[in-house]
């Protein structure tokens, strides 16, 4: 009896065969692995925590390709639960994984997938986050990373993909056009399709939070999660039936769905009672992470909400930037603006008084709020003010003199340093060196410096940057 199956989670149509499908052929449902009941009562999860130690109730691949990725820490956020007038309130940091984001879990796992399979290239329609951690942990098994991006992108996440080495191409006004080619390009090349959309093993990644919330602290009483094709708010879900399975725990959280006023498909079907989500013709809101009108997960994420006796809220972009520098002043994390939704939404519901003060609540923060495109505008509005960001103008001016040809500290502070001291020339210099962009070696009395390759990396990449922008 085989452990797991492919199945559809909406109309329950089984997959027999090995083949390779992204959607139900009968719904076009995206489709969900499903474990066989016996299976997980025997199931025991082993060594340290980190996304691995639930390998066994992953699908299997014959090579882990790790970067670290899970066992992020679970905050207790007394200061921020001050305010909100919560007794218990949570954040899970999903900022501190190698690329910044919970879509390392995914990326470990469809590129394990990936090589496991002998693929030696991957197609991927991203706006950010699935990108940036898929060409970082291709990079690690030099398998080619191929993204479509639609417009809509955030710099620093850009900035990741470029720097990793990925193939980039732009695909359109919107992240559905951009699906589309993905679809496209994999039937004509063959590539590995690894668009969270379209591949389910980014759900069963993403359900590892859920078992590392329970064994970090318990099954919370709430689970905030930002909404965006639906697809984290079904793994968080299917993560606690699974648990319930397993026979660990038997208590299950209600979830939160929160999405932006400017684009919340799923939140306005859950208000109608609606069985599918809302079709968008326009969408607008600054947290393009979760900027999706048309939610491919959508009624897997009402239906599990409903199940939940959750809740589904939208919240402005303006409550959601408030709440992400409140998170960043009052509990040290630098949230992007759509995981700070999750923070943002919870006043009105102690207001209304669905959540209640003594509750468990556990709020989900994705990805870190370096990424993205609000907090460039923010430093570059500061940076005249204070000077923050003229250190790095510095430091890549200095690499520019340093590759063009050969030179000393002395030197170039003659040429870069107009107004610095020498100290501070060499400080950024022996900042560099230790950053490992720089090398140097003495030749008579002068220490003359060369760029490392990790230099003319980071150079090639911010010249990209500053053509794109
Ligand atoms: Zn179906």
């Amino acid at each position: 009896m085989a452990e797991y199956h492919l199945g559809c989670p909406i109309c329950g149509f089984r997959v027999e065969n090995e083949v390779i499908l992204n959607k139900c052929p009968k719904c076009y449902s995206p489709l969900d692995f499903f474990f066989d009941e016996e299976y997980l009562k025997n199931v025991v999860f082993r060594g340290p925590l980190t996304f691995w130690r639930y390998e066994k109730i992953l699908p299997k691949v014959s090579k882990i390709i790790s970067l670290g990725e899970g066992g992020t820490a679970l905050h207790r956020a007394d200061r921020l639960g001050e305010i909100l007038r919560l007794k218990n309130f949570y954040l899970k940091d999903e900022t501190r994984n190698p690329t910044n984001s919970f879509k390392d879990r995914a990326a470990s796992l469809i590129v394990s997938d990936a090589y496991s399979k002998g693929f030696d290239s991957i197609i991927c329609a991203t706006n950010g986050n699935q990108g940036a951690a898929l060409a970082a942990y291709c990079a690690k098994i030099d398998i080619s990373c191929h993204l479509l991006v639609p417009k809509a992108l955030d710099m620093g996440k850009l900035a990741q993909m470029i720097v990793y080495d990925a193939q980039i191409e732009e695909a359109g006004e919107t992240i559905e056009e951009a699906i589309i080619k993905a679809e496209k390009r994999e039937k004509e090349t063959r590539w590995y399709q690894a668009t969270a959309e379209l591949n389910p093993l980014s759900v069963e990644a993403s359900k590892t939070l859920s078992m590392e919330v329970m064994e970090q602290l318990t099954v919370p009483d709430w689970i905030v999660v930002a909404m965006g094709s639906g697809a984290t708010i079904h793994a968080i879900w299917k993560g606690f039936i699974e648990l319930n399975r397993m026979g660990l725990t038997d208590k299950k959280p209600r979830l939160i769905g929160v999405q932006a006023e400017g684009c919340a498909p799923i939140v306005e079907a859950h208000i109608k009672n609606d069985l599918e989500p809302m079709q968008y013709v326009k969408s607008a809101t600054t947290a393009v992470a979760i900027k999706v009108s048309s939610p491919i997960y959508g009624k897997i994420a009402l239906k599990d909400i409903r199940n939940s006796k959750g809740i589904a809220v939208s919240i402005s972009d303006e409550e959601m930037l408030k709440s992400e520098k409140e998170v960043a002043k009052r509990e040290g994390i630098f949230a992007e603006p759509a995981s700070a939704a999750t923070i943002a939404c919870l006043k009105p519901l102690m207001d209304q008084g669905i959540i209640e003060k003594n509750d468990i609540v556990v709020s989900l923060i994705t990805s870190s709020g370096l990424k993205t495109d609000d907090i460039l505008k923010t430093i570059h509005k500061h940076k005249k003010l204070t000077g923050i960001g003229f250190n790095l103008a510095t430091k890549e001016k200095l690499l520019k003199r340093i590759q063009r040809s050969q030179t000393y500290g002395y030197d170039l502070w003659k040429s870069v340093g107009k107004g610095m001291t020498v100290g501070a020339i060499y400080q950024h210099l022996t900042d560099l060196e230790k950053r490992g962009l720089i090398t140097s070696f003495a030749e008579g009395k002068r220490r003359y410096l060369r760029l490392t390759d990790k230099g003319e990396r980071v150079l090639q990449a911010l010249e990209d940057l500053h053509n794109l922008l």
